[in-house]
């Protein structure tokens, strides 16, 4: 075992940054209080206020069904093997009556894995998932978290009737001069 020393460090000077610091937060706190209009406030007063995300962002995933309610997947693997975070589990089954085509028993996302990147959206030959407009996943515990093919095959509420999300090949380009990045 090898033990680095550590230079010792002199307590006002230790002290030094982290008063620098709160000093910042005070300034701003009364920039803000003072004068709103000049110096916008970088917070929102969520729920009420709800930032302005661009046309391609990427939120929960979401399973489309066939018109007979069987969702379309054929459990090729393609999303999971593409995704860089190891984050999708898919168990394949054999349909009924039609052997040549498999179908997903089991098919979980761990969205505390996920990084959001899209790529199992863009792997996808059939159309099949989508990265809905939901950015609300808060859970209470890790379990909750594991999206499982029951919840992924729902359209979350709020984006029903909404566009559905990210899909490389259509929807909207992002116009940045609308996001306004500076705004937040
Ligand atoms: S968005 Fe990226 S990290 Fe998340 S499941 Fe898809 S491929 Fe994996
Ligand atoms: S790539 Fe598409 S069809 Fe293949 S397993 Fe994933 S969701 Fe299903």
């Amino acid at each position: 075992m090898i033990t680095t020393p550590r230079p010792r460090q002199k307590f006002g000077l230790a002290l030094w940054p982290l008063l620098r610091g709160h000093a910042v937060t005070l300034r701003h706190f009364l920039q803000n209080l003072v004068n709103r209009k000049r110096m916008p406030i970088a917070t929102m007063e969520y729920p009420d206020t709800r930032r302005a995300y661009s046309a391609r962002f990427r939120g929960r995933h979401w399973l489309r069904s066939r018109e007979d309610g069987s969702v379309a997947c054929v459990a090729c693997y393609m999303c999971s093997t593409n995704c860089p975070a190891e984050c999708i589990r898919i168990q394949a089954g054999e349909r009924e009556g039609l052997p040549q085509e498999k179908y997903p028993v089991s098919f979980e996302i761990d969205l505390l894995r996920c990084v959001y990147c899209g790529y199992c959206v863009d792997a996808c030959p059939c159309d099949v998932i989508y990265m809905t407009r939901d950015d609300e996943q808060a859970t209470t515990t890790r379990a909750d978290a594991v999206a499982t093919l029951m919840e992924l095959v729902e359209l979350p509420d709020k984006v029903q009737g909404e566009k559905l999300g990210y899909k490389p090949f259509e929807g909207d380009r992002p116009k940045w001069k609308d996001i306004d990045r500076m705004k937040y």
